[in-house]
């Protein structure tokens, strides 16, 4: 049966793969100028805490315009901004537009919310992150105390000697560090604990089954109470149902951000949302006020 389905199946295969090659190029060679003509933007998904139901945070996720075309998302760029070394001016480019857009909402009247960056292990060992950092900051007039950087577990896995001298400077510029997707990689809460990290960001595929998954449901809740026992906080990433938000109520987890409370979306659709739901009236503590 294979066997017989042999030659087209090779010959899709082929086809299939020609075209994924043939795409992959032009988007290579797309993304060299993709800077320059201005064809990033930036969408925001809200981080909600869950004893108050409010706001407190959204998280900055790249988007590429492509061509004025399609929206492309970050999975199919962001190796080849990687391989390339481009994501480091891309990378400058989001801290800063994502900086200047939390002190915009804080000029509308909005709460003022942390605003969450990914950055990848690439603009830690070609950029000078730290100097990128305190530029988004002085550009933008940002208490740096609302900006939070999100980093992978395996950046933690290697260079440890620089990265460590790295991340102690950008702590003390006053910024916040988080772990994105933890339980994916092999780290131990101990070992994190030498980062000075903030935050734990749970990764939805441990999240996604803890209504019906009791295994799923020990682990989140075991992280919950050991991030806890080290005063750090911890986010569940891809809450896509009220169930998943009940347990997470139950497992004590301080915050939640997913499809169950909102998409990511254009700055001036959060302000909307943000003020259409109800759930803009928290932020962060109100007395700070940014410099500008
Ligand atoms: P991430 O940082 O773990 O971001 C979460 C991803 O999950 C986002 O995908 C978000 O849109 C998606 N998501 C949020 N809620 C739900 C949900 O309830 N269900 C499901 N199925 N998905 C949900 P997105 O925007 O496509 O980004 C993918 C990844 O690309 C990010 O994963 C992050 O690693 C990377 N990325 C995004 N923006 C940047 C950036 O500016 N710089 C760098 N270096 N990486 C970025
Ligand atoms: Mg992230
Ligand atoms: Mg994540
Ligand atoms: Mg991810």
């Amino acid at each position: 049966q294979a066997k017989r389905a042999g030659r087209n199946t090779w010959r899709f295969y082929t086809e299939q793969m020609n075209a994924n090659a043939v795409e992959q190029l032009q988007l290579r060679t797309a993304l060299h100028s993709a800077l320059e003509n201005d064809e990033f933007l930036l969408h925001y998904q809200p981080q909600i805490n869950l004893a108050s139901g409010h706001v407190v945070g959204v998280e900055a996720l790249l988007r590429w315009h492509w061509d004025k075309r399609e929206l492309v998302p970050p999975d199919r760029f962001i190796p080849a901004a990687e391989e390339s070394g481009l994501i480091v001016p891309i990378g400058d480019w989001v801290l800063r537009e994502a900086c200047m857009q939390a002190v915009r909402w804080t000029r509308q009247g909005l709460p003022e919310l942390t605003i969450a960056v990914n950055l990848s292990a690439v603009q830690f060992r070609r950029g000078d992150l730290e100097r990128s950092v305190v530029r988004a900051l002085s550009l933008s007039g940002l208490d740096p105390a609302r900006l939070e950087l999100e980093l992978t577990e395996s950046l933690l896995l290697v260079d440890t000697e620089s990265v460590i001298e790295t991340l102690r400077r950008l702590k003390s510029l006053g910024v916040r560090l988080s772990i994105d997707d933890f339980g994916t990689g092999y780290s131990s809460l101990a070992y994190l604990k030498r980062f000075a990290v903030d935050k734990l960001k749970i990764d939805q595929s441990f999240v996604r089954d803890i209504a019906t998954d009791p295994d799923d449901a020990a682990i989140v809740r075991a992280i919950v109470s050991m991030a806890h026992t080290l005063k750090l906080q911890v986010i569940a990433e891809g809450v896509e149902s009220e169930d998943i938000d009940r347990f997470l109520h139950i497992f004590n987890c301080d915050e939640a951000q997913g499809y169950h409370y909102a998409r990511p979306m254009p700055g001036d659709a959060l302000a909307e949302w943000l003020v259409a739901s109800g759930r803009g009236s928290g932020g962060r503590d109100k007395k700070r006020r940014d410099r500008r």
